[in-house]
């Protein structure tokens, strides 16, 4: 089985790299910016590829995960997508910082585009997730949620009230990019997230973010290693 993860910031891939050994394959996206790590897990390949960076910061966000995105499944041809990362969450769907979920949706929640429903529902997005995503959470004891995607990391009242519209839990700046080329490729998307703030606690969500940042990335690192264990221990 060949398994890609698609990384937005290299703090967020930084203890997972540590983790599994992944060595970097210098330039092989050249003259895309991403990066791509590999090794070999019994036989079975394990992927990072991280959006990469422009003067000095990493490129989070959509265009950056779409590029990636689509450079790993042509170039890597992955059997399984795993979009892993932070994300925001709301304290009153009992989400606490340092929670990680599974995702059971993802859909974007700031691209309002006027028109008739079939605009409306394409600019959503809405895209498949791997149908084994719930088996995967249940056994290992994750949390489900569905992630919605915007390209800030504030929230404006326009994006709640999407978010609420759509029963959206978990608020990152890549998911659905990241599905939506996946579904035009028809590769299986999962999608890992580890809570660094909240979005109806407090207004500061950077500086929560930054001081939570570390933690989470941990916390994804142990979940992306159960996963993988579960995966190919059963596949
Ligand atoms: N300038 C910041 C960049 C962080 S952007 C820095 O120096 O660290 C936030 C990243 O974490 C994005 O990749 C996004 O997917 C995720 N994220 C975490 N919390 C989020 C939230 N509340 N809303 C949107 N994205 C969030």
């Amino acid at each position: 089985m060949k398994i890609c993860f698609i990384v937005a910031m290299q703090a967020e891939a930084q203890p997972f790299i540590d983790r599994f050994g992944v060595s970097e394959a210098p330039g092989f996206f050249l003259p895309l910016p991403c990066k791509m790590y590999q090794t070999d897990i019994d036989g079975n390949k394990l992927y990072v590829v991280l959006n990469g960076q422009q003067q000095g910061s990493d490129l989070v966000g959509c265009e950056a995960a779409s590029v990636a995105t689509m450079a790993a499944i042509q170039q890597l041809h992955p059997d399984l997508v795993i979009n892993s990362g932070t994300c925001g969450a709301f304290k009153k769907n009992g989400a606490a910082i340092g929670d990680v979920y599974i995702s059971n949706g993802v859909m974007f929640h700031d691209r309002r585009v006027p028109g008739d429903d079939a605009w409306g529902t394409q600019s959503l997005g809405n895209y498949p997730i791997f149908d084994r995503a719930a088996e995967i959470a249940n056994a290992i004891g994750f949390k489900m949620g569905k992630v919605t995607t915007g390209s800030s990391l504030d929230m404006q009242p326009c994006d709640l009230q999407i978010i609420e519209e759509n029963h959206g839990e978990l608020k990152d700046m890549e998911g659905a990019a990241v599905a939506f080329v996946c579904s035009l490729f028809k590769t299986p998307i999962m999608l890992i997230k580890s809570v660094t703030d909240l979005c109806d606690e407090s207004a500061e969500t950077f500086e929560i973010f930054k001081k939570n940042l570390a933690m989470a990335s941990h916390a994804i690192a142990d979940a992306n290693e159960k996963v993988i264990n579960y995966l190919l221990k059963k596949s």
